[in-house]
């Protein structure tokens, strides 16, 4: 092979190399109930084929305008509804949104209209380059779901109402032992530079209550962030979690010795009651 022709293949390669680790995860966030439920949907595109699904967009008045835009538009090409559990401010939109978007209902079994339950660490595609692994998590509801997005090195982890930045869901469904396999297995197993977006802006309540319980440098950085910052989805990682989260600190030394308990499961379960008091 002439020196040229080496040169050109191997630039070919370059280029195709960088066309298939190139970032193309696009998120956007919807707030909804802004200053009540401080809920959030989710957009997701594809951003090569625009192939995008629409998380959680309970409230229709709030996410459709915009949805109607971005396809209207041709940016995007909804294809799914995802839902990360039953609850009304979740899944109370889907049947208004279905009126205007014929498209599949992936989501917990309890989910209105739902089409598809996905197996645990079951998988499927969002166009050609987004991989989505749905993780059970039943415990805030017994058909809670989390959904892991890879595209290339860029992660997201989408958490309903079982992992919110410094804190977790309430166990309406489930209990203590369900809610560390959760968090400290099934969510603490992703890789710890995943981002997490969550149902809710909780982060400042969940600041006071873990400054209640720890103190360390990242609780502290927590809560510097979101003292400046009303939006802090998507701005930490499960390895942040692990540092500045209590509910995913149950070994925590300090911990155990101010709730009074070693056994992780007794730990989460004080922990949680301590939050629900305060
Ligand atoms: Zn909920």
């Amino acid at each position: 092979m002439s020196l040229l022709a080496t040169a050109i293949k191997r630039s070919s390669f370059r280029l195709f190399s960088n066309s298939i680790t190139k970032r193309t995860m696009h998120i956007f966030s919807i707030p909804m109930w802004e200053g009540t439920g401080n809920n959030y949907a989710y957009l997701v595109t594809d951003d090569k084929s625009k192939e995008a699904v629409i998380i959680d967009p309970a409230n229709p008045l709030e996410v459709l305008p915009y949805l109607k835009d971005k396809t209207d538009s041709g940016d995007i090409k909804l294809s799914k509804i995802i839902n990360t559990h039953h609850h009304h401010d979740h899944a109370g939109g889907n049947a208004e949104i279905i009126k205007y978007f014929k498209l599949p209902i992936i989501g917990g079994k309890d989910c209105d209209k739902v089409t598809t339950t996905p197996e645990h660490k079951s998988t499927f595609n969002v166009g050609d380059n987004i991989k989505v692994t749905a993780l059970h998590t039943p415990c805030h509801t017994q058909d809670s779901i989390c959904y892991f997005f890879e595209d290339g090195s860029d992660k997201a982890v989408f958490t309903g109402d079982t992992l919110f930045i410094g804190g977790c869901g309430r166990f309406f469904e489930g209990n203590a032992t369900e809610m560390h396999k959760a968090l400290n297995e099934t969510l603490a197993s992703l890789p710890d530079d995943t981002k997490v977006y969550p149902g809710h802006e909780y982060t400042k309540g969940n600041v006071r209550f873990a400054k209640k319980v720890l103190d360390n440098d990242a609780i502290r950085r927590l809560e510097e962030y979101a003292k400046d910052n009303k939006e802090t989805q998507g701005k930490f990682t499960i390895g942040d979690e692990k540092q500045h989260n209590v509910f995913m600190r149950v070994n925590d030394p300090n911990i155990q010795a101010l709730v009074g308990h070693d056994e992780p499961v007794q730990v989460m379960k004080t922990l949680r009651e301590m939050k629900d008091r305060s």
